[in-house]
């Protein structure tokens, strides 16, 4: 990098990420010089720790996020789900999901919850894959999932994202081990973002470190925004600014009663909303 780089982002306080475009000087001896960062489209962010209002471009030009889950070990989560649209929601970024780990789905009831899942959350409009990276289940579909655009893979340790790469890209194998024994030694609290080349040319970004997406500049009042299914019901809601939670002639709460809403996302809606409202309380907001 030249000592003084140019960028043409001045609100983000990240130099240089990964995803980045960038404009090089060759020199004689096959590197370069980086000269300039040219200008980002998409970035995934997070909040600067101590000053909320910096952000951290995590990467940039990023078209896609997905979320890496798993059946079992560990279970699926799907408040966690809930937490991470909301988030991709607030960053603007289309999201997909992966269910990893079908092959212990080993009684009936876990494939018929499995099933219960993948359409409740296809019928959001997200793309659902469900995967095995020990007998191979799904791999095409997410090779098909990560060409149509640059995705970056997040995902809580344990799921088999790395697991998964390798099964992709059998020659990443390495890399991948590399990279979490280096997170290991202590660099949890960053977290280095890497694209990684299938051998079929598709790019895809990984980030060890980030387990979850941040909820950027999301208050409580603006959090219904974010849930897809509850937009055509809120100009229903009798009192103005309704907040769904305990107010009379609430259209989402009916909604909730008739089973038009799930009860499992109007409880992820309450429990986000509370997190919220805590957090506008520190900020004063
Ligand atoms: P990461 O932390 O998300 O990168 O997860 P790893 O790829 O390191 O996998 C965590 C553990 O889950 C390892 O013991 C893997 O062998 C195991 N694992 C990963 N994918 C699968 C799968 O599809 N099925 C089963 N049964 N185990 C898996
Ligand atoms: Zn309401």
């Amino acid at each position: 990098m030249r000592g003084r780089l140019e960028t043409e982002d001045t609100e983000d306080r990240s130099l240089l990420v990964v995803g980045d475009r960038v404009q090089l000087r060759p020199s004689e001896h096959g590197d370069g010089v980086i000269e300039r960062i040219l200008a980002r489209g998409k970035v995934l962010v997070r909040a600067d720790k101590r000053v909320k209002r910096f952000r951290h471009v995590i990467a940039a030009n990023v078209d896609k996020v997905i979320l890496i889950s798993s059946v079992r070990e560990p279970r699926f989560r799907p408040g966690i789900v809930d937490r991470f649209l909301v988030a991709a929601s607030s960053q603007e970024m289309p999201a997909a999901l992966v269910i990893n780990k079908t092959d212990l789905a080993d009684t009936d009831a876990l494939r018929e919850e499995l099933q219960v899942y993948r359409e409740a959350y296809g019928a959001l409009g997200l793309d659902v894959v469900l995967t095995s990276a020990q007998n191979e289940e799904g791999l095409a579909a997410l090779e098909a999932l990560l060409r149509d655009s640059r995705a970056v893979l997040v995902g809580h340790s344990g799921v088999g994202k790395s697991s998964l790469l390798n099964a992709l890209s059998p020659s990443l194998r390495l890399a991948a081990r590399a990279v979490n024994r280096k997170t290991l030694k202590g660099t949890h609290t960053t977290s280095v973002a890497q694209i990684l080349r299938l051998p079929s040319g598709v790019e895809v970004i990984d980030t060890p470190g980030l387990r979850e997406l941040e909820i950027i500049d999301v208050s409580a009042v603006d959090l219904e925004a974010h849930f897809p299914e509850f937009l055509p019901l809120l100009p229903d809601c009798e009192k103005d600014n309704c907040a769904h939670v305990a107010e009379p002639g609430c259209a989402i709460k009916r909604a909730v009663e008739e089973g038009a809403i799930s009860e499992r996302r109007y409880q992820s809606y309450l429990d986000i909303r509370s997190e919220l409202e805590k957090a506008d309380k520190r900020h004063d907001r």
